[in-house]
């Protein structure tokens, strides 16, 4: 990092104890900026990167519920408002135990750049709540949504900001949410959430779109060396809607899958993985992996160890942070690697990132790899806007000019910035400028 960046930076951390994510999330992007500010003293005048680690705001709350024995459970909720520059806050809500600010702050700093760079209208905010939906029955999901949703309905709106899903949050959860905040306010808003279902507001593509967004990207990545995902092996981690979906769009482009996980080990299905028997497992019957294992031939279940030394052609971590390490990434290069994707937000820690950098294999950040997800449901909000549905095709050819747009910019950026090939770069500097000049123009505010 820069030393005119450190000051900064030592705010960030002064401000911000123990938020170890959130630290992790700021350096990173910190660490593109300075070639920046050097050509754009205006940012350093403004103080643009002093605003825009701060929160616009930032909302805790009690969700208290009854689980199915009668017992009264209490659990935090949280959603940080980060930036309205250029348009109504947008990111998901996440549901798991190990969700509280920091994690919410990474991932609603990350959203500000990811949402600048698909071009679209959509500031950055994300939240959450340490709840963990697993062994949950329905009505205890319910219950807990409509509690969530009875706090959080002030504090959003289709002008104001506009969540949608995350970990543990999906079409099921989106559903109760809505249908609380609809109580509520006594208002029909389709715009105030995204990942609806498709009887009642949602956008075809939506589910698949962060999945598919990131094997386009790992497409268009491989294309700048003539290479594509034909005949690659191609491995998935996490099995949850970004894995699944990637998986499916790695299969449509010729890849054989091999791998998937969720928190009790992974699989190893050399044949290619069975995508129907995969989605009845984890979607219709939300099982575990094991229960994949047990219906397929050949399949086998690894619960120690790491899914990344499975010698593979392309790895897409769609999991959760930190989940590809450096001794991770130096497997991955023995064994070949060519491209890396980030489906999941921040999956691949710092010293992983370098390493697969100095030996040249293609990677693609998650702000630019999987912005297809929010990309999609900036479309979601203008079919709701305009009460419109448009077929998946015309969708889908969306999502694919946003990603491409995105691949071509993070490129273009890093060129411009002597970066040649820098993706990382790339992201960071077009999101951040983006951000940065609309700020400048709105004042100080
Ligand atoms: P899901 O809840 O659908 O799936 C998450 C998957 O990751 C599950 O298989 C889960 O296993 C596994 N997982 C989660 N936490 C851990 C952990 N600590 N250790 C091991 N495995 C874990 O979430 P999504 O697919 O929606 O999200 C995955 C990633 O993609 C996240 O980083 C998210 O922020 C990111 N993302 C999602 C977008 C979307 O549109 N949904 C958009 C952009 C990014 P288990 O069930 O056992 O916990």
């Amino acid at each position: 990092m820069e030393d005119r960046l450190q000051p900064v930076f030592a705010e960030v951390l002064r401000r911000n104890p123990g938020e170890v994510e959130f630290h992790q999330a700021v350096r990173e992007v910190f660490e593109s900026l300075g070639p920046v500010l050097r050509k754009n003293p205006q940012y350093v005048e403004a103080a643009v990167l002093e605003r825009i680690c701060e929160p616009e705001r930032q909302i805790i709350f009690r969700v208290p519920w009854v689980d199915d024995t009668g017992r009264v459970r209490i659990n935090r909720g949280f959603r940080v408002e980060y930036n309205s520059a250029l348009g109504p806050y947008k990111g998901g809500l996440r549901f798991h135990p190990s969700v509280y600010l920091g994690i919410v702050k990474f991932l609603g700093f990350e959203q500000i750049f990811k949402n600048a760079l698909t071009g679209l209208p959509i500031g950055g905010g994300k939240g959450g709540s340490d709840f963990d939906p697993r062994g949950r029955s329905d009505g205890e999901i319910m219950r807990f949504c409509q509690s969530f949703m009875t706090e959080l309905y002030r504090h959003i709106g289709e002008y104001t900001d506009v969540p949608a899903g995350d970990i543990g949050v999906g079409a099921r959860e989106i559903g109760y949410l809505f249908g609380q905040y609809k109580r509520i306010t006594n208002r029909y808003e389709s715009g105030v959430l995204t990942g609806k279902g498709l009887t009642w507001g949602g956008s075809l593509v939506r589910r698949e779109a962060t999945g598919y967004g990131a094997v386009l990207f790992a497409q268009s990545m491989l294309g700048t060396q003539s290479e594509s995902l034909d005949g690659r092996r191609v491995s998935v981690s996490g099995s949850g809607n970004v894995a699944i979906y990637a998986a499916e769009k790695a299969q449509q482009l010729g890849g054989r899958v091999i791998t998937f996980s969720d928190s009790s080990g992974y699989v190893v299905d050399e044949a290619g993985i069975d995508l129907d028997l995969l989605k009845e497992v984890k979607e219709v019957e939300r099982g575990r992996v094991s229960d994949y294992v047990e219906r397929r031939p050949g399949a086998r279940l690894v619960a120690e160890g790491s899914i990344w030394d499975v010698p593979t052609d392309v790895a897409l971590p769609c999991a959760t942070q930190n989940e590809l390490t450096e001794a991770d990434a130096k497997q991955l290069v023995a064994n070949g690697v060519r491209a890396v994707a980030e489906g999941a937000n921040m999956p691949t820690t710092p010293e992983a990132v370098a390493l697969l950098r100095e030996a040249g294999v293609l990677f693609g950040p998650g702000k630019a790899a999987n912005a297809g997800g929010v990309a999609t449901s900036a479309l979601e909000m203008q079919q709701n806007a305009s009460r419109d549905s448009w077929s998946f095709e015309h969708t889908e050819a969306r999502l694919a000019e946003i990603m491409a747009g995105i691949h071509d910019r993070c490129l273009a950026t890093a060129d411009e910035y002597d970066a040649p090939g820098d993706y990382v770069a790339g992201a960071n500097i077009a999101g951040f400028t983006h951000v940065a000049d609309a700020m400048i123009a709105l004042g100080v505010v």
